[in-house]
């Protein structure tokens, strides 16, 4: 794919992406904003931005270029936590334990049995584990019989399980049963470069679904700045996300339902790799160590495997010793997660590059989701005011914004944009070319019309000798004034003029000493004005 192609490409998955992220929630607001100017810019920067990582993921057999991104079959084994199963077994069970109170054998017989499920390996546990079932729960142990059975059987006899479904007792069963299996999941890790999976990083807000990995990154909100940096990411050279989700085989999901996300980031060559916080849908760090283990595995391999390295790295927290590796660009209005000791960002360095890697520097300016300029806070280039600053409209006359604004022309003659207020006061539309102009660039016609001196400086307008008032042409009459000269006046001061009974001109008869006389043809009238 060419660079043209591959930006039609990200402005295609953008578009798509948006369409999916707002398919099952009730806040739009943000994305109704979103404008074909930022998906334009977006998709043009991050393309060129992550160009070099495209380059060294597209080596891969796994990459998928329609998607922009590695996508790595992984196989997660799930060993039982044993801490997890005993707090587990101690809340199910505490009406039991809280009943028991005041009968010391009963008491230690049920933490007996809780011992039961969470010492496996410890011989002498289990036969008092098993002692001590028994004497609960006559029928629940049998040897071979399936650990979370002879719980429940348990539960039952000790009057604890509530079978009505969704109960409290139902769900926390369920998470016992699921920690005390040792299994094999196999998952698809997206480790994507694309525009789309970032903006779309941390799940929609308001999700009709209800709402899983929703974080200050949600792009349909305005509650925090951070999610500035959902572009910031996709517009540097190094950031790339991986994430998991509900169902690899619907589509839409990688849009709007990420089960896991974490940010990483790498500069081709250069053997260091930053790993950020684990974002999961339990918003715990439950599993997320393990996952995160594993995620950063897969993703040390491929890259060892298309830089043809060996695949030796060493992985230290970023906090407290590796602050040096990773530079935050200015600009960048993302939240560090890294940064914060307790979400366990991670500096991993491989050997080769043991000594002459170079810092990374992670994050780029965001874009305005209206006008699609740089931006480092919020959504908006307003900031804080979360609106763009070329959507604020303001006057150009008082500067007050106003939601409505009217062309209108300057004093200068040229055109601006005034509100109501202004328009009324300071303007007023010429009836010849229909514009609205300012007060001093207009005159009152005689006949009460108001044109403008653009307008007036044209053909078609005259003053009345007369009154001096200005008329339009077809409004003013040739006359002949006492001087003998030809001029015009309105039809008010034509009037007072006469029709010359000789020369048929409207003339102003000069008064002599006997008679009158016409100043246009001089003829004389005797004694008489003529009629
Ligand atoms: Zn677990
Ligand atoms: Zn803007
Ligand atoms: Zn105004
Ligand atoms: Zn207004
Ligand atoms: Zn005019
Ligand atoms: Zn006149
Ligand atoms: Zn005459």
């Amino acid at each position: 794919m060419d660079m043209q192609q591959i930006i039609g490409q990200a402005e295609q998955n953008i578009r798509q992406a948006l369409q999916d992220y707002r398919r099952y929630t009730t806040r739009t607001e943000v994305l109704d904003d979103v404008s074909d100017t930022f998906i334009r810019n977006l998709a043009r920067d991050s393309s060129f931005a992550k160009q070099g990582l495209r380059e060294l993921f597209s080596r891969s057999p796994v990459w998928d270029g329609k998607l922009d991104a590695l996508v790595i079959n992984g196989t997660r084994t799930h060993d039982p936590d044993y801490d997890r199963v005993r707090s587990l077994a101690i809340e199910i069970l505490y009406p039991a334990i809280e009943r028991a109170e005041n009968d010391r054998d009963k008491y230690y017989r049920i933490y007996n049995a809780i011992d039961f499920f969470s010492y496996p390996y410890n011989g002498c546990l289990q036969e008092a584990g098993i002692q001590a079932i028994r004497e609960l729960a006559p029928k629940a142990y049998e040897p071979g019989k399936k650990r979370s059975r002879v719980f429940k059987a348990l539960c039952v006899s000790l009057g604890v399980a509530d079978e009505t479904a969704g109960s409290e007792f139902q769900r926390l069963y369920a998470q016992f049963a699921d920690e005390l299996s040792a299994k094999q999941i196999g998952f698809k890790l997206y480790v994507s470069i694309n525009p789309a999976h970032f903006l779309t990083m941390s799940n929609p807000k308001a999700d009709s679904r209800g709402c899983t990995l929703i974080s200050c990154h949600s792009f349909n909100s305005t509650d925090y700045q951070y999610n500035n940096g959902c572009s910031g990411y996709a517009r540097d050279n190094v950031s790339f996300i991986a994430f998991t989700v509900d169902d690899p085989d619907n589509p839409e999901l990688l849009n709007n339902r990420k089960t896991t996300r974490q940010v990483f980031a790498y500069k081709p060559g250069n053997g260091l790799l930053l790993q950020s916080r684990m974002y999961n849908t339990s918003g715990g760090t439950h599993e997320a160590q393990g996952d995160s283990r594993l995620y950063r595995d897969l993703i040390q391999r491929e890259i060892s495997m298309l830089e043809g390295e060996p695949n030796l790295w060493k992985t230290y927290p970023y906090c407290g010793g590796h602050e040096g590796c990773v530079k935050t660009a200015g600009g960048f209005g993302g939240y560090t997660d890294w940064t914060h000791a307790e979400f366990d960002g991670k500096v991993s360095i491989r050997a080769d590059h043991g000594h002459d890697y170079r810092p990374l520097t992670v994050g780029a300016a965001g874009l305005c989701i209206c006008c699609g300029k740089e931006t480092s806070e919020y959504l908006y280039c307003g900031g804080e005011e979360k609106v763009c600053e070329e959507g604020i409209r303001r006057c150009d006359s008082c500067g007050e914004i106003c939601c409505e604004r009217i062309e209108a022309y300057g004093r200068d003659g040229r055109s601006c944009f005034v509100c109501e207020d202004c328009l009324g006061r300071f303007y007023t539309r010429c009836e010849d070319c229909g514009e609205y102009c300012h007060n001093d660039c207009i005159r009152e016609l005689g006949s009460g019309e108001y044109v403008c001196t653009g307008c007036m400086e044209g053909d078609g307008y005259a003053c009345c000798e007369e009154c001096g008032d200005y008329y339009r042409d077809e409004d003013v009459y040739s006359v002949v004034n006492e001087d003998g000269e030809s001029v015009y006046v309105c039809r008010k001061c034509h009037e007072g003029y006469e029709e010359c009974p000789e020369c048929r001109e409207y003339v102003k008869i000069r008064p002599l000493f006997r008679g009158t006389m016409c100043p246009a043809c001089e003829a004389v009238f005797e004694g008489r004005v003529p009629a």
